[in-house]
């Protein structure tokens, strides 16, 4: 309940806050001051009662005192006159009794007494007659009412006895009388609390219990409120022996109405002190708050980002000095907000800068990824043109050989091309070409079907790659003539699932092959593989007949054919013959600056040459590309030496256009080998590789040069 209160109170506006305390406070203040006076009046206004009451008492006391004086006296007067021999009647005639009550007083004969009616009465004539002195006592006759009676025995001065009777009432009209100018209401009991008479009514307003009765006849006095009445009792002595006790009685109407316009008064004065002072406190401290309030407002202001404030400074106390402070601060505040709002817009612009940016890159980023793609199909595609114009070119397959090769190596960087044929009739693969190795290194290498990776390529017809051949244990390194390092991928060349030979192709670096490439070798493998067939089948077909067809000179095949017969000849008559082979020099140089047609004149040319410039039993024919082979019948070392440097001599002399610019001396020349029958052997293919290798070792001679067939080549190679 309390919390509940205190609670409402914290969520009052802050002048309710503070004014409800005061309030509070005032209200209780002005209830204890109401309370307070009320208090102190009815305390006062009840003393002034009591000593009211106490003087009534004394003066009611003082007129009964009076009244048993009085009878006393009186009677003392009357029974004097009485002896006198004077009655009462002529007393009261002669006006001396005319202020008493002449029926107050009675005499009596002691017969009356005898017939007295009221027993007490008779008792107290008793004790008069027997002890000759007045007696006095307080009687309550149904007849009289309570009244003080006193008998006084006297002799008349005839001799008889005579009683005076002297009464004096104490009831309703006496105690009326009495009370006429105290304002008050008196009643009358007896020493046993019995109601005697009163000043109204018949009913008393108050009762006696035993308590009361004894405390007051120990001498005590009190006090006694009724509704609206306040009485005091007290015990009035009579006479020597009798008591009464009285009630005496103020209207307390006048104190109770005092009180509560005393109350309400005050209670009215206190709500108008409330209502005024509350009014007037309300605005003046709303006056006073008006800045708090205005900051408060203003507070919102800036919490939904206005800044434009400025609250006016009334005074220069502490809210003066609060509201300058706060502007100060709003106007901070604004500037704060304002760079806030600028740094936001500038980050804003650097943030959609950068989003295009982004953008920009990523597409900048696509662009180029799109390029690069571009870029590979592109050199893809020239790649696969270069090849296929390069296998389209000719028919000769040396020549097409080398020209695949070397488009190949050109075109995927390749550092070594190695070319395998595959001869079905021994089931062997030979090296065929090789470019980025010596040729010669590698010259009569082959691999059966499954040997090395070549031969495993071949029998699987499956491309293997070999990311790092110094890992790969089937590495056979060309049968320990070339240890490759790096990559290696071995391409079967099939066609129509029928094997045609293997395409080696080797980079220095490990795994530098990307599937792209070995896709695109695949394609390129089919590609060779139908052309080498087709040169095969062409070269097999040429070979059926005698010339060759570019220069006209004894093919190949029809030169071994020769060969063989005159080596058979030359068993049988035990001659000899010679044998020179001839290559021309650098001649891959001369097909690399002019062109292939360009060299083509010139293998022409220099068969020209060789045929004008030898016998007419010499056989010239074409072994092969730019190799030319001479059968020398009946010819020694010797001579064939002479006729060799003849031929050297004559080419060197001859002008071919061209020969300046693209050969490395400047001139096209031809390197000559010899081997003679049967001095060097009498095996024709022996024979063939005897001269060479002579020529091999011409070349190695630094070209331009002859070289016979001699053992110690033979032990070098
Ligand atoms: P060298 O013999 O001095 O070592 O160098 P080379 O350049 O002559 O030797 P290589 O064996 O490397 O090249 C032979 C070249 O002969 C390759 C090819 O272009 C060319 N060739 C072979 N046959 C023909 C052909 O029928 N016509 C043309 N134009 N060129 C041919
Ligand atoms: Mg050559
Ligand atoms: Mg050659």
């Amino acid at each position: 309940m309390t919390g509940g209160i205190l609670q409402r109170l914290r969520n009052l506006p802050l002048s309710g806050r503070i004014l409800a305390p005061f309030f509070i406070l005032l209200v209780l203040l002005g209830v204890i001051a109401t309370l307070g006076v009320v208090y102190q009046t009815r305390k006062t206004l009840s003393d002034t009662i009591d000593s009211n009451l106490l003087a009534m008492q004394s003066t009611i006391e003082q007129a009964i005192r009076d009244r048993e004086a009085r009878l006393r006296s009186e009677s003392a007067l009357v029974s004097a006159m009485l002896e006198q021999g004077i009655d009462l009647s002529s007393l009261h005639d002669r006006k001396i009794l005319q202020d008493m009550n002449r029926h107050r007083f009675r005499v009596l004969t002691p017969t009356d007494i005898v017939h007295t009616e009221n027993r007490e009465l008779r008792q107290l004539f008793k004790h008069a007659g027997k002890s000759g002195r007045e007696r006095i006592r307080f009687l309550n006759d149904d007849r009289t009412g309570p009244a003080l009676v006193l008998v006084r025995p006297f002799q008349t001065n005839d001799g008889h006895s005579r009683f005076l009777l002297g009464t004096e009432p104490l009831g309703k009209p006496f105690l009326s009388r009495l009370m006429r100018n105290l304002q008050g209401r008196c009643f009358l009991f007896d020493y046993n609390g019995r109601y005697l008479s009163g000043t109204t009514g018949t009913v008393p307003p108050i009762r006696l219990d035993n308590q009361q009765i004894a405390e007051i006849s120990a001498g005590k006095k009190l006090v006694v409120p009724t509704g609206w009445e306040r009485y005091q009792l007290f015990a009035v002595p009579l006479g020597t022996t009798d008591m009464v006790i009285l009630a005496v009685g103020i209207s307390t109407i006048g104190l109770t109405t005092l009180a509560g316009n005393l109350a309400l008064g005050s209670s009215l004065t206190l709500a108008a002190a409330l209502l005024f002072s509350g009014l007037f406190f309300s605005r003046h401290i709303r006056r006073l708050l008006a800045p708090v309030r205005e900051l408060a407002k203003a507070t919102e202001t800036i919490s939904a980002g206005n800044f434009q404030i400025e609250i006016p400074v009334r005074s220069e106390d502490e809210l003066g000095i609060l509201t300058r402070s706060f502007n100060t601060m709003v106007r901070q505040l604004d500037i704060l907000y304002q760079e806030k709002i600028a740094k936001e817009r500038e980050l804003a612009t650097l943030d959609q800068e950068k989003h295009y940016k982004e953008i920009l890159e990523a597409k900048n980023a696509e662009i180029e990824r799109v390029n690069r793609e571009l870029r590979k199909r592109l050199k893809e595609m020239s790649a696969l043109m270069e090849l296929n114009r390069a296998m389209t070119s000719s028919l000769d397959l040396d020549i097409l050989f080398e020209r695949m090769l070397a488009t190949i190596i050109d075109q995927f960087l390749c550092d070594r091309v190695v070319l395998f044929t595959y001869n079905p009739g021994n089931e062997e693969l030979l090296v065929r070409k090789a470019h980025g190795i010596d040729q010669d290194l590698l010259r009569g290498v082959s691999f059966s079907l499954g040997e090395g990776i070549t031969g495993k390529a071949a029998l699987a017809q499956k491309i293997i790659y070999v990311a790092d051949l110094q890992k790969d244990e089937r590495t056979l390194g060309y049968k320990g003539r070339h240890h490759s390092r790096g990559s290696m991928v071995a391409i079967p060349l099939v066609v129509k699932q029928r094997l045609v030979g293997v395409l080696n192709l080797h980079k220095i670096e490990t795994d530098a092959f990307s599937g792209e490439e070995l896709k695109l070798l695949q394609a390129i493998a089919n590609q060779a593989a139908i052309s080498i067939d087709n040169s095969q089948l062409f070269e097999k077909a040429r070979d059926l007949s005698n010339t060759d067809e570019l220069t006209g000179l004894a093919n190949r095949r029809h030169f071994q054919m020769i060969l063989k017969r005159e080596a058979a000849q030359a068993r049988r008559f035990h001659s000899h013959f010679s044998l020179i082979m001839a290559d021309i020099d650098h001649f891959k140089a001369f097909n690399d600056t002019h062109g292939h047609l360009k060299g083509d004149i010139v293998l022409k040319k220099v068969a020209d040459i060789l045929l004008q410039n030898t016998r007419g039993i010499d056989l010239v024919g074409r072994f092969g590309g730019e190799e030319f082979v001479i059968l020398l019948p009946k010819t020694d070392k010797a001579g064939a030496e002479a006729a060799a440097e003849k031929l050297r001599s004559h080419i060197l002399a001859e002008n071919f256009p061209g020969e300046e610019k693209s050969q490395p001396g400047g001139c096209l020349t031809l390197s000559l080998g010899i081997a003679e029958y049967p001095g060097d052997s009498t095996d024709i293919y022996e024979l063939l590789d005897m001269a060479d290798r002579a020529l091999y070792r011409a070349k190695e001679n630094g070209r331009n040069c002859v070289v016979s067939w001699r053992e110690e080549i033979h032990a070098v190679s």
